[in-house]
C-alpha cells in the first residue's frame, strides 16, 4: 500500500467541501454551499468559476478526462469520457472545461433504456450536474455526478426520482418540525448507511464456469459436502488473500471519500461484508454504486472475481443488502431517536406512526423496489426477509405503543396512563431492538433497517419509495394538525388512530416460518409478492401512482417506463439464463455424462470378459440411474428450448413476465434437478465444470 497515513489519503481524489473552500473564492463558495444545502439555483458565473477550478484541481491530480457520470435504469453507472482538451491557435492544445460542460451533457442516450419515453419524446437525453453529489477522479477522469432527463424532462435515471423524493420528505417533514416549534430548521435529509455483502471466488475457477460468466450466477451444481452448516466462516478469521483485497479496497475507496466502516466475513463460504458510515441519500447512493465497481475492480486484480449476484449459489446463503434509514435535520436532530423529554417523544412518536403507516400503505412499493430477477431467488427462501413486508418494532417500543393505543400505564410512566408531551420515554437500547434478524423492516433504535434489498441493487430504488411514501404520511399528519385547535389533544389522538389503524403491519415474531405467511395473508391481509412479475405491476395501481405523482417524484409517463424498463431486464435476465442452460447442457453436461457411460460400459464388458463371477454392481447401478438422467435431461431440455421459442413471439411485456413466472422458471429447475443428481453420480474428472465445493472453496 503506497500511503497508510489515512486521514490524508482520505478523500484526496474527490473535490469535497474542503477542497472547495480552499480553492474557491468566498463569494462563489458561498453560493455553491447555498445551491448544494438548500438548492438555490447556481447562477452560470458561479458554475464558471467552479469549473475552472475543478479542472485545474482534477489536472493537478492525474484527470484527463471528464464525464458525467450517471445511473440509468439499466443498474449499473455509465460514463463517456470527454477529454479537457481544446485546439489553440497555434496548433497545440490548451485544457478547457466551462461551467456549460459542468452542468449540463449530451450523451448519446439511444442506447439505454426509456420504455418508450424517447420514442415519445424526443430522441436524446441530457444529464445535469447534481452538486449534493462531489465530483471525484477515477481512472484519470473526473467524474461528475449527474442526473440523466429526456428533454422534455423525464427521468431517464435512478438519481432525479431520489432527489424529487428527498424534496418531498424535507417539505412535508418541515411543516411537521413547525408545528413543534422548529422554526429554525432550514432543511430535513434522510440518511443511509447500505451495509454490502458479496461472495469473492477465485478468478480461475470462475473463468471455468460460462453460467457465472454469462449471468453472474450458477445455474447448475451439486451441494458440496461442507457447506455453510457448521458456521465457522461467520466473523471467522480473515484469509490473508482476502485481507489484501480487503486493505486495497478500503484505500480506494477512502480515496474517493467513502467511509468503508467494518469488513467482516458472512455467514456462506467465501461470503463478506462491507458497512460505509452512513451519509444523506444520495451520496450515500452514488458510493455505493462506486463501492460496487471498485470491488470488482479490486478483486480482479487479486485474481479473484467479486460476485454481487443475490443468489450465486443454490441453497448456499444469497447476499443482501441492508439499508439503514432515518430523517435528521440541519440542527442535528435524528428524528428517528427519541428525544429527552416527553414533548421530544411525542415529535418522534409522529414521525415513528408516520413510517408504520407508510410501510403498511405501501407495501407493494418497497417490495417492488427490491425486485429483480436476482433477488427473487432470495426473498421467501427461509435465509432472507419474506418477500411479506413488516416492521418489527422491538418489545419496549411495542409496549409504548401499546399503551397509547390502549390507553394504559406504561411501566415508564408509574402507573399512570401513558400521555403524549407529558411523559417521557426510556432510550431504547440498541441490544433490545436488533434480535430479530427475520425482519424485513426493523427498528434498531435510532433508525430503520430495510433489509429486502438484494447485494445488486441500486438503493436508489428502495429510497425512492420510502421517503415518498413517508412524505404522505406526513403532509397528511400536517394537514391535520396544522387546523388543530387543540394541538396536544389532537396529537395524542391521531398517533393513538394511527397506531391502531396500522397495526397489523406490525410484527416481532419469526419471519421465516409458514405460519406467519398464513397468518400476514389470511389473517392480516398483507400482500405476498413473490416475484418480480407478480410485484412490478403494482407500480401502476391508481393508489400509488397518484402518491408518487402528487409528491411530484415521478410522472405518469416515467412510472409506466420505469415498470416496463424493470419487467424487460427481468425477462431477458431469465431468458438468458435459459439460453445458457441450453448450451451447457447440449454441449457439455451430455457428452460428459455420455463419456462416463461409455467408460462404465467398457469397463464392466472388460471385467466380465475376465471373470464370469463380477456382479459389476456399481457399473451397472450407476449406468442404469444415469442413462435414466440422460433421458430426462434430454427431455427438460427439450421442454424449455421450446418455452425458449414460444418467448421469443410474446410481445406484451406483462404477458412475458408471467410467462417467464410460470413456463420458464419451472422448466429451468427441472432441468437443473436432473442434470444436479448426475453430477453427484459422474466422476469429478469427467465432469466439465468446476463444482460448488471447488467455487466457494477457492480463495485462501
Ligand atoms: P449492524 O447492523 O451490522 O449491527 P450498525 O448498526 O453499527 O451495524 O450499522 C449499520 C449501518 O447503519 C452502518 O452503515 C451505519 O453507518 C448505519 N447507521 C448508523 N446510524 C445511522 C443513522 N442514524 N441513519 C442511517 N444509518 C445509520
Ligand atoms: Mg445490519
Amino acid at each position: 500500500m503506497e500511503n497508510t497515513n489515512i486521514p490524508e489519503i482520505f478523500g484526496s481524489l474527490v473535490f469535497n467541501d474542503k477542497v472547495m473552500r480552499e480553492r474557491l473564492s468566498d463569494d462563489v463558495y458561498e453560493s455553491l454551499r447555498k445551491t448544494i444545502d438548500e438548492n438555490v439555483k447556481l447562477d452560470e458565473n458561479v458554475a464558471d468559476a467552479v469549473a475552472e477550478e475543478m479542472k485545474k484541481w482534477a489536472i493537478e491530480n492525474g484527470a484527463t478526462h471528464y464525464t458525467h457520470w450517471f445511473q440509468p435504469l439499466t443498474g449499473v453507472t455509465a460514463e463517456k469520457h470527454d477529454s479537457f482538451i481544446t485546439p489553440a491557435p497555434d496548433g497545440g492544445v490548451v485544457m478547457e472545461f466551462s461551467g456549460k460542460e459542468l452542468i449540463k451533457g449530451e450523451p448519446d442516450a439511444s442506447s439505454f433504456p426509456s420504455g418508450g419515453l424517447r420514442a415519445t419524446f424526443e430522441a436524446r437525453g441530457y444529464t445535469a450536474w447534481d452538486p449534493t453529489s462531489y465530483a471525484f477522479i477515477k481512472d484519470h477522469t473526473l467524474c461528475i455526478p449527474t442526473a440523466f432527463c429526456s428533454f422534455s424532462g423525464e427521468a431517464l435515471d435512478k438519481k432525479t426520482p431520489l432527489l424529487r423524493s428527498m424534496q418531498a420528505i424535507n417539505r412535508q417533514a418541515k411543516r411537521i418540525l413547525k408545528l413543534f416549534g422548529h422554526e429554525d430548521v432550514k432543511y430535513v435529509k434522510t440518511s443511509v448507511g447500505p451495509e454490502q455483502e458479496y461472495f469473492l471466488i477465485d478468478r480461475e475457477v470462475w473463468n471455468r464456469r460460462p453460467d457465472l460468466k454469462y449471468t453472474g450466477r450458477t445455474l447448475f451444481g451439486a451441494m458440496p459436502p461442507k457447506g455453510q452448516e457448521m458456521d465457522d466462516h461467520y466473523f471467522g478469521v480473515i484469509k490473508p488473500r482476502v485481507a489484501e483485497f480487503m486493505e486495497d479496497l478500503n484505500n480506494e475507496l477512502w480515496k474517493l471519500g467513502i467511509l468503508a466502516k467494518t469488513e467482516h466475513n458472512e455467514v456462506a463460504p467465501a461470503q463478506h461484508e462491507l458497512a460505509p458510515i452512513y451519509s444523506t441519500t444520495n451520496v450515500a447512493t452514488d458510493a455505493n454504486q462506486l463501492t460496487m465497481e471498485i470491488m470488482k475492480k479490486v478483486a480482479n486484480r487479486h485474481g479473484m472475481v467479486c460476485l454481487l449476484h443475490e443468489k450465486p449459489f443454490a441453497g448456499v446463503n444469497g447476499s443482501g443488502k441492508h439499508n439503514n434509514w432515518s430523517i435528521s435535520t440541519d440542527t442535528g436532530i435524528n428524528l428517528m431517536s427519541p428525544g429527552e423529554t416527553p414533548y421530544e417523544n411525542a415529535q418522534f412518536l409522529l414521525f415513528l406512526a408516520a413510517v408504520i403507516q407508510a410501510v403498511d400503505d405501501y407495501q407493494d412499493l418497497l417490495r417492488l423496489s427490491v425486485a429483480t430477477a436476482g433477488n427473487d431467488h432470495r426473498l421467501g427462501a427461509n435465509e432472507a426477509p419474506p418477500a411479506i413486508i413488516s416492521i418489527f418494532l422491538g418489545d419496549e417500543l411495542s409496549a409504548v405503543l401499546d399503551a397509547i393505543k390502549n390507553d394504559k400505564p406504561y411501566a415508564g410512566t408509574q402507573e399512570v396512563k401513558m400521555k403524549l408531551g407529558v411523559h417521557a420515554l426510556p432510550r431504547f437500547r440498541r441490544d433490545t431492538t436488533d434480535r430479530n434478524r427475520t425482519s424485513p423492516f426493523a427498528f434498531t433504535g435510532n433508525k430503520f433497517e430495510f433489509r429486502s434489498l438484494g447485494s445488486a441493487n441500486s438503493i436508489a430504488c428502495c429510497n425512492i419509495m420510502l421517503n415518498a411514501a413517508v412524505a404522505e404520511s406526513l403532509r397528511q399528519y400536517a394537514d391535520e394538525l396544522e387546523n388543530a385547535e387543540d394541538f396536544e389533544t389532537q396529537l395524542h389522538a391521531l398517533i393513538k388512530r394511527v397506531i391502531t389503524e396500522h397495526e397489523r403491519i406490525l410484527f416481532d415474531g419469526n419471519g421465516y416460518g409458514e405460519d406467519w405467511v398464513k397468518e400476514a395473508t389470511e389473517v392480516r391481509g398483507l400482500s405476498n409478492l413473490k416475484t418480480t412479475a407478480d410485484a412490478m405491476p403494482r407500480l401502476l395501481d391508481e393508489k400509488n401512482k397518484k402518491m408518487l405523482m402528487d409528491h411530484k417524484v415521478f410522472t405518469e409517463a416515467e412510472l409506466q417506463s420505469r415498470c416496463e424498463i424493470m419487467l424487460e431486464n427481468y425477462v431477458k435476465t431469465v431468458n438468458i439464463e435459459g439460453l445458457t442452460m441450453v448450451d451447457m447442457v447440449r454441449k457439455n453436461y451430455l457428452p460428459a455424462i455420455e463419456r462416463y457411460l461409455f467408460r462404465l460400459a467398457e469397463t464392466t464388458n472388460l471385467m466380465r470378459q475376465v471373470s464370469s463371477k463380477v456382479s459389476c454392481d456399481y457399473e451397472v447401478s450407476t449406468m442404469e440411474r444415469l442413462a435414466e438422467l440422460t433421458d430426462c435431461i434430454m427431455t427438460a431440455v427439450v421442454d424449455l428450448e421450446k418455452v425458449l421459442s414460444t418467448f421469443k413471439t410474446l410481445e406484451d411485456i406483462f404477458e412475458s413476465s408471467e410467462f417467464v413466472r410460470d413456463e420458464m422458471l419451472p422448466k429451468m429447475e427441472t432441468l437443473r434437478k436432473y442434470v444436479d443428481e448426475a453430477e453427484m453420480l459422474t466422476s469429478q474428472r469427467d465432469w466439465p465444470f468446476p463444482s460448488y465445493g471447488q467455487l466457494l472453496f477457492s480463495v485462501n
